[in-house]
């Protein structure tokens, strides 16, 4: 049986949330040049969407983190396939994902980034559900906080499918 959509966050909602959140990151910088880094595959929409609107000097490269193996919760144990064509040492780093969960993910990879130098590092995130925090880290920069519920689309996967769906829902029960 086909599952019910309940969208939270329409596209349009999104895209006026992004303008907003671009100016903060922008201003936040000062007109200094930064390194963007997208964690794939769940930012790959919200990154794009986010560079677009921001007007800071910038190189953009990529990550890939796991940790789901298809379970819909994290385990912890986060895999970081970090093959940066971009130099970072001494450079201010900013990494964009998709939604802040347990944490892990985004903790995971700022520790990975500091240890190759840079002159700072930050983070900024569509969704935050704080109410699932395991490790003591949040986002600088955040979108939506939302509660404990399970979304897909705009970047956001179920299973293999939706995460090109460009509106931010959940599934009724
Ligand atoms: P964390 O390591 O913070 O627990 O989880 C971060 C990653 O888990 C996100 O980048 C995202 O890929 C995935 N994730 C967390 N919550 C959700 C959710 O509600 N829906 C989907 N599709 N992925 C999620
Ligand atoms: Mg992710």
């Amino acid at each position: 049986m086909e599952k019910k959509e309940l969208v939270l966050y329409s596209r349009e909602a999104i895209a006026r949330r992004v303008e907003e959140l671009a100016k903060e990151v922008d201003a936040a910088y000062g007109g200094k040049e930064i390194v963007v880094i997208g964690l794939l595959r769940g930012s790959f929409v919200f990154c794009s969407d986010l560079v677009r609107e921001m007007k800071s000097k910038m190189e953009i490269d990529f990550m890939t983190t796991s940790s789901y193996e298809n379970n819909e919760s994290s385990s912890g144990d986060v895999k970081v396939f970090g093959d940066l064509r971009c130099d970072v040492k001494g450079r201010d780093v900013l990494i964009v994902d998709d939604i802040i969960d347990t944490g892990h993910t985004l903790q995971t990879v700022t520790e990975a980034i500091k240890k190759m130098e840079p002159a700072s590092v930050k983070s900024v995130v569509m969704l935050d559900k704080p109410s699932r925090r395991e490790v003591d880290f949040s986002a600088d920069f955040t979108g939506f906080t939302i509660d404990d519920v399970f979304i897909v689309g705009y970047g956001l996967n179920y299973g293999p499918y939706y995460r090109n769906k460009p509106y931010i829902y959940t599934y009724e029960d």
